[in-house]
């Protein structure tokens, strides 16, 4: 890895690596191949906005080609930088690792700001951008897939797809060179909400075993528990609407751009949603008390702390301020390497980054495979299971003489629709890995943070990629 900035994002991934790369069992030089990024692409391309030329900087951070393609999410932001988006980019690699994800890790960014643009203009960006990546062989189904991530959405991919097949129209694969789609150009049911389902996956798990909950001086379960998020994006949103509707969470604290609220008899997510979608701000909600600071949500009593916003929010600074029990990463890297020493002496649960939100990536494979095989999930079985269980449940009826009502019976005798069959998929992937990491945990005494744990995850299955190749002792 080049050399970072002192205290930045880049510097803290790496101390996390050097932490735990010890305890994965492998060869100094295998981990340095593994650490480092293997093809950073800085670009700068000029667009016409209005009467004038803006030189725009972008990038492509491919970190590990021991599998292919590398996978990782573009990033509009105006504090893109080469060191951000490496970080980035190693962080998929390991997240790809940790669920499973057959796939090397990747990022891109354009330093733009997207409030600063209209539509239109976004669309030129965005399809100049993908233009420098095929120029340059940094996009394709079987070479780097990018996906949504902070500041970009479905309309993005849309456009970079559309631009893909222009120069590429006669690939079969096309529509894989890029995931997050829109359901009706390639996409898959279920993405949208997919990095948050994820989350809210994760912190189930975690909440699930008795003896970890205890250690941290809470019951078992979910139900009842509160919470606070930083961020109403597309992760904290749907992180919140489902712990909320499926886990019985009660939000007490939301923090967006424009400042935060309070409620300690909880905050109905969706209405809040709407509330900033009328008003233009989260503040001022109908019975919660507005915050003095957006960033003190970060320092509200709770169970939970879900920051979903940016990196380096929780730093030495307020770390020591923090009362949540328990933080689940949402967002990449938003506790520092620093943070997270002061929060475990403190006895705080961090759940990684790198697992906590690789929902987003695991339903991105998903869809990638949909791209590959040209056909919905779903279409070849619904119908044979639907018939099966309705035999079934007929023959029952048939044999005790009792009969069941239309909708048990609708319920009982359903085929399972794309979204089923991605939600099921997200679930067992999430599950697996928390189980994965959390015998790292408890197996390994010389580790003593989820982090290292879930890294020790991930480096032995990358550790093992590059042994079969025989390069590596
Ligand atoms: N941007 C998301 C992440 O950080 C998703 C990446 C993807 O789907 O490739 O994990």
């Amino acid at each position: 890895m080049s050399k970072s900035v002192h205290g930045g994002f880049l510097e803290s991934v790496s101390r996390n690596f050097d932490k735990a790369a010890p305890h994965s069992g492998l060869h100094k030089g295998l981990l340095a191949q593994i650490k480092a990024c293997n093809s950073v692409y800085q670009m700068r391309f000029p667009v016409k906005i209005g009467s004038e030329y803006q030189v725009i900087e972008a990038y492509r951070v491919q970190h590990s080609h021991h599998r292919l393609p590398t996978k990782g999410g573009i990033r509009y932001s105006q504090k893109v930088n080469q060191e951000e988006v490496m970080a980035l980019a190693s962080l998929m690699t390991y997240k790809c690792a940790i669920v499973d994800v057959p796939f090397g890790g990747a990022k891109g960014g354009v330093a733009i700001s997207p409030r600063d643009y209209t539509v239109s203009q976004l669309q030129k960006i965005t399809r100049r951008y993908t233009t420098e990546l095929i120029r340059k062989n940094f996009i394709g189904p079987g070479i780097d897939v990018p996906a949504p991530d902070y500041g970009t959405g479905s309309r993005e991919m849309a456009w970079i797809l559309d631009t893909y097949i222009t120069f590429k129209g006669g690939e079969i694969d096309a529509a894989g060179c890029v995931t997050g789609k829109p359901v009706n150009q390639n996409g898959i049911q279920g993405r949208t909400e997919a990095t948050g389902r994820g989350v809210y996956y994760g912190i189930r798990e975690a909440c699930s075993h008795k003896d970890d909950m205890a250690a941290l001086g809470l019951k078992p379960g979910l139900e009842g528990k509160t919470m606070a998020i930083q961020g109403l994006g597309n992760v904290g949103y749907h992180a919140g609407v489902i712990s909320q509707e499926e886990g019985g969470v009660k939000i007490i604290a939301v923090a967006e751009y424009e400042g935060a609220v309070y409620n300690k008899d909880g905050i109905d997510i969706k209405k809040l949603f709407k509330h900033r979608k009328k008003t233009g701000s989260i503040l001022d909600f109908p019975g919660a008390k507005n915050m003095k600071q957006r960033k003190r949500v970060l320092e509200v009593d709770c169970d939970i702390l879900v920051p979903a916003a940016l990196e380096g929010q929780i730093t030495k600074v307020n770390a020591d301020k923090v009362k949540a029990k328990i933080i689940a990463e949402a967002a990449n890297g938003p506790v520092t390497a620093d943070a997270e020493e002061i929060l475990l002496k403190k006895g705080v649960m961090v759940i990684p980054d790198m697992y906590i939100n690789a929902g987003g990536v695991t339903v991105s494979y998903f869809e990638w495979l949909k791209n590959l095989s040209h056909m919905r999930f779903g279409r070849m079985e619904k119908r044979f299971n639907a018939n099966k269980y309705r035999n079934l449940v007929e023959t029952v009826e048939r044999m005790t003489g009792k009969t069941i009502g239309a909708k048990e019976k609708d319920f009982l005798t359903k085929g399972a629709d794309e979204v089923d069959l991605v939600r099921s998929g997200l679930e067992e992937t999430m599950i697996t890995a928390y189980d994965q990491i959390r015998t790292n945990f408890k197996r390994n005494k010389g580790i003593n943070d989820l982090r290292s744990a879930a890294f020790v995850s991930a480096l032995k299955k990358i550790g093992s990629d590059y042994e079969s190749l025989g390069i590596f002792p």
